[in-house]
């Protein structure tokens, strides 16, 4: 059996923070703004994970609140996940993700990006793929002020 899971993550852009996106530190004089260390891609793919198992969401698992998580590293939070998704018997089948984004292009990035992420996941590059698009200028992610990503993700059931 098959289930379909989506996730959906925004963060605001602020100077002096490093921009993590897929695990990976983007060039930018700006960075995500978060209790944690503000990967959006990493926690949309987390969301349609968890939303896919019917396992909650980033913030059940993860308060937001809780001392535990500050500064957390996203891709520690997304393993621990994954680790559970297994130990369930559930197997991804894929992921695919947009992520919104004015400025740095993510071209440059890209490759590497599915390769950390497919890394991360235990698949192999194919099954992740990342698309990339920016606001054409308009709203607060055009004009810079957040960084977003929506995902998708399918997972296979045990039965
Ligand atoms: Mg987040």
């Amino acid at each position: 059996m098959n289930r379909i899971g989506q996730g959906f993550d925004l963060h605001r852009l602020v100077p002096g923070r490093p921009f993590l996106l897929g695990g990976i530190e983007l060039e930018a004089d700006v960075g995500p703004e978060g209790h944690s260390d503000g990967d959006v891609l990493l926690h949309a793919i987390t969301d349609a994970l968890l939303g896919a198992a019917g396992l909650g969401d980033i913030g059940d698992w993860f308060p937001p609140g809780d001392a535990a998580y500050k500064g957390a590293n996203s891709a520690d939070l997304l393993a621990t996940v994954v680790a559970r998704l297994s130990a369930d018997g559930w197997r991804i089948e894929n992921v695919d993700a947009t992520v919104l984004l004015e400025a740095p292009k993510l071209y440059p990035y890209k490759a590497q990006i599915r390769e950390r992420v497919a890394a991360l996941l235990g698949l192999t590059v194919d099954r992740v793929s990342l698309k990339a698009k920016t606001m054409e200028r308009l709203g607060p992610i055009g004009q810079g002020e957040a960084v977003a990503a929506m995902t998708s993700a399918l997972l296979k059931s045990p039965t």
